[in-house]
């Protein structure tokens, strides 16, 4: 089993990272880490770095903080992506978040970080993973537009547009928010267990604690109860996909 997103820098693991991620080592195959901030690019290089081949890394810039941080400082920290470019799975998180930024000139930035994102994932043959808080359609235009080929949609919350992104090459990840979520059910429902992964958010959507990669057993369960599959199934078919997607143990 892989977690296909999480966040093992944030700081929530400070007392413990270790612990957290030998108890995962026990249990799941490998843990995509995503560094979201330039602040917490050497500090995610420093944790994939000891635990080669199983914490693997995408890094990008969130789109929620798109009015923190001058254009001539994300330029700086693509031209660190692309110099550490061994050290990556991915490119991301990124893409639109309109629940956060609703002023039109700051979602419009947004809309251009996100290109300049796809390019990079180009220019470095990196698959994207992708946020879309409330901007899915949006996020699936431009995707199409750009003719980005490689797409994991991270905690993707549209229903309806299941069906177009089907007809796609893109996957989808889904985690903990299936047990409060009828749209992540449904989400679940319709999309092919070849286009799934598990994934967490952690350290968030822990049920109002922390959360840990290892959550991604209870998200496989609940795939394999909504899909009539067995656990076994779902395991070895999200894994193949997660790992055929970043390129993991090659
Ligand atoms: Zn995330």
């Amino acid at each position: 089993m892989i977690d296909s997103h999480c966040h093992l820098e944030q700081k929530d693991y400070d007392p413990d990272r270790e612990e957290v991620i030998l108890n995962c080592k026990k249990e799941l195959k490998a843990v995509v880490t995503c560094c979201a901030h330039m602040r917490d690019f050497n500090k995610s290089l420093e944790i994939i770095k000891k635990y080669p081949n199983f914490v693997f890394l995408t890094a990008g810039f969130h789109p929620e903080y798109i009015s923190e941080v001058p254009e001539n400082k994300i330029n700086k920290y693509f031209e660190e992506l692309a110099k550490n470019k061994k050290y990556l799975v991915g490119i991301g998180e990124c893409g639109m978040d309109y629940h956060w930024v609703k002023e039109p000139e700051w979602r419009e930035k947004q809309k251009e970080l996100f290109v300049k994102h796809i390019n990079l994932a180009k220019e470095l043959n990196l698959p994207l993973v992708i946020h879309s808080r409330d901007a899915e359609k949006e996020c699936l235009e431009i995707l199409k537009e750009q003719k980005a080929k490689r797409v994991l949609l991270h905690y993707f919350s549209d229903k309806d547009l299941i069906p177009e992104v089907i007809e796609t090459s893109y996957f989808v990840s889904v985690n903990t928010s299936v047990f409060r979520s009828k749209t992540t059910k449904k989400i679940i429902k319709k999309t092919p267990i070849e286009k799934l992964m598990t994934e967490t958010d952690a350290p968030w959507l822990g049920f109002g604690k922390r959360n840990t990669p290892l959550s991604v057993k209870l998200v496989a369960e609940k795939i394999a109860e909504i899909k009539k599959l067995s656990f076994e199934e779902v395991d070895k078919i999200t894994t193949e996909n997660a790992v055929k997607f970043f390129g993991l143990m090659n």
